[in-house]
């Protein structure tokens, strides 16, 4: 008996086990690490599909221009769907609901706000759950996929330009979210969500040929599609590059992370992104009265129609540093912190 017994106590087959697991662990962090490092942008390891639809996008912008492309109708459109797929689809569904589980959703808001994210243009809802997650494990840190400290062009958007490997975006995936992946509704998002963005531009060309023929087509997927994607591309992206520079601190968190008042107001509250570092799962992420958040706004109106319930809503008090709260099951799961012993 006692030869397979440790002097602990503990049988030998558990404490290989538990070895086995922390070697793998170890490995599956430095392989991520590899995967999201500086040195993987490279001529030979571009992903020419982001590439070339951000350079589209951008282009286009250009027929802004032209007097003939502008409406009133298509500048209607650009806001509404800038608010609809930046605000309730990324920052409100993407970030605080599915990365940071601040709160619950019923069924038909939940479907609503992942298809808003997925006409965002930022890519399918688990990717964007699983690497958000590695950000706020490693922020600042080796291993953060967009970090500022390595250089703010690469944190705003060169890191997006990178292929990365299918099994690296697997392991990604089941390390981080380990709870979304075998989600229908996620799957059916992960299998879908360029489609809906083809969908989104389609209706657009449909809906302003009726409206005032092919003129009217173009107005609206200039101003509806590329001015507002863009615009809600780069608030988005000026989280992870100015938040991590500029700004001042409410919490001594380990990172860099600030709060910026312009970053904030342009991305529906996202810029107080220091009181959001401190306490990842508090709903609201402005922690003092004048930090507007706009976001927030939005998912007091889901809980008064019960829409969302199960909201984090209690703002910290003090200043003590706590990137990682304890009870915050979205960055603080065991499988995590396998990741990273
Ligand atoms: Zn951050
Ligand atoms: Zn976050």
């Amino acid at each position: 008996m006692s030869g397979s017994l440790t002097t602990l106590g503990i049988p030998k087959t558990i404490s290989t086990e538990v070895e086995a697991r922390r070697i793998q662990a170890k490995a599956d962090g430095e392989t991520l690490r590899a995967a999201f490092s500086r040195n993987q942008l490279r001529r030979d390891n571009v992903d020419w599909v982001v590439t070339v639809f951000l350079i589209f996008v951008h282009v286009g912008c250009f027929a802004a221009f032209v007097p003939a492309f502008f409406s009133w109708q298509a500048l209607a459109i650009c806001l509404v769907m800038h608010w609809v797929t930046c605000s309730i689809g990324i920052c409100l569904g993407y970030h605080r609901y599915l990365a940071h589980k601040s709160f619950k959703l019923r069924a038909p808001a939940e479907f609503f706000v992942m298809l808003a994210g997925s006409l965002s243009g930022e890519g399918s809802p688990m990717t964007w759950a699983a690497t958000h997650r590695l950000h706020h494990q490693k922020s600042d840190q080796d291993g953060d996929p967009h970090s500022p400290l390595i250089g703010a062009w690469w944190s705003h958007i060169l890191w997006l330009f990178v292929k990365r490997k299918r099994t690296d975006q697997e392991l990604l995936c089941r390390k981080y979210i380990p709870e979304l992946t075998e989600r229908p509704m996620m799957q059916f998002f992960e299998k879908t969500f360029a489609m809906w963005l083809w969908a989104q531009g389609l209706a657009l060309i449909a809906a302003g040929w009726a409206v005032g023929g092919w003129q009217m087509a173009v107005s609206f997927v200039v101003w509806g599609m590329c001015v507002r994607m863009t615009a809600a591309y780069h608030t988005t992206w000026l989280i992870n590059s100015a938040t991590h520079l500029w700004g001042y601190r409410n919490y001594d968190t380990r990172d860099e992370s600030r709060n910026l008042w312009w970053v904030a107001m342009l991305a529906y509250g996202e810029g107080w992104h220091n009181n959001h570092h401190a306490h990842p799962s508090v709903a609201p992420s402005g922690h003092r009265w004048w930090e507007i958040d706009m976001t927030w706004w939005v998912i007091r109106v889901l809980k008064a129609t019960g829409l969302a319930y199960d909201v984090k809503s209690k703002i910290p008090t003090g200043r003590k540093a706590n990137d990682v709260d304890t009870d915050d099951t979205s960055v603080a799961s065991p499988s995590l912190s396998e990741a990273v012993a």
